[in-house]
């Protein structure tokens, strides 16, 4: 005799579920998915209480309600970028959404989606030619030595890199083919989506934090540091999970940046090293 995973009561025999609660449980997920939405296009303004009943009576558990409050703000966040930009008004409406219902930072960054419209934001800084400043609060120290006048910008974490093995398959330059959006927005959110780097005659060498300031990026690792000037890079290939670099000098090996934002950093390392 199966116990029915939805309302925990026994199946029944031969069974697994009830049919009626999963029937239930799916029509719940898609009604709150909708009535959150709803805060975006504004047709109903609902309160989180009340999406919280609908997932108590169609039993869908917390975190699984956190996820659908987190995937609309983040439908909504590419939605908004897919011209390019975020603008001041889009950010309000997410930050309104945020405050409506009442998520926290950490509820809507389960997924990086908190993170990623800060990105956005301060990418819309830089074209706008406003001072970049951090929007990051580190506790601890980093073990980066920055310039004078130089600002930390973004910290990636658990970052793969990987060095480039220069055979046949290697396309350098292969950035020739982007395409200005809007404002020196280079790819859309959406091109970034489903394309993974390739590790193929790609060397894992370390994997450490990326530093991204306004004037080079970092990486450390226990066994490797290393920072490359903006002004020294030759090529730049974005990936949906990552960036690869070349900088000036014969010798040098296209390095790979796993598990940062590429839409990110390819973006704000074209505009403001121009
Ligand atoms: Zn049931």
């Amino acid at each position: 005799m199966g116990k029915c995973p939805y309302c925990q009561k026994s199946a029944g025999i031969f069974k697994k579920l009830h049919k009626e609660c999963e029937v239930k449980y799916n029509n719940g997920k898609e009604l709150i998915k909708k009535k959150s939405n709803s805060f975006f296009d504004k047709s109903e303004i609902v309160e989180i209480e009340e999406l919280e009943k609908i997932a108590d009576e169609s039993f869908i558990p917390y975190d699984e309600f956190e996820d659908i409050m987190e995937s609309t703000f983040t439908d909504n966040l590419l939605n908004f970028l897919d011209d390019g930009t975020l603008d001041d008004k889009e950010e309000d409406s997410l930050g309104e959404y945020m405050e409506h219902f009442k998520l926290t930072q950490e509820q809507l960054n389960e997924n990086d989606s908190l993170s990623k419209m800060i990105r956005a934001s301060i990418l819309r800084k830089l074209l706008n030619g406003e001072q970049s400043t951090s929007r990051m609060k580190i506790e601890g120290n980093l073990p980066f030595k920055f310039q004078k006048s130089e600002e930390l910008i973004w910290l990636f974490q658990n970052v793969e890199l990987f060095e480039q093995r220069i055979k046949t398959t290697y396309k350098g330059g292969s950035d020739g083919v982007s395409i200005r959006i809007a404002k020196g927005i280079y790819y859309r959110t959406s091109s970034f989506r489903g394309h993974p780097v390739k590790t193929t005659n790609i060397v894992p060498i370390a994997n450490g934090m990326v530093a991204i300031t306004n004037k080079h990026i970092y990486f450390s690792s226990g066994i490797k540091n290393f920072r490359i000037n903006y002004n020294k890079i030759i090529t730049l290939e974005p990936y949906s999970d990552g960036i690869g670099i070349t900088k000036d000098g014969v010798t040098a090996k296209p390095q790979v940046f796993k598990n940062v934002d590429g839409w990110f950093c390819y973006n704000f390392i074209k505009n403001i090293s121009e």
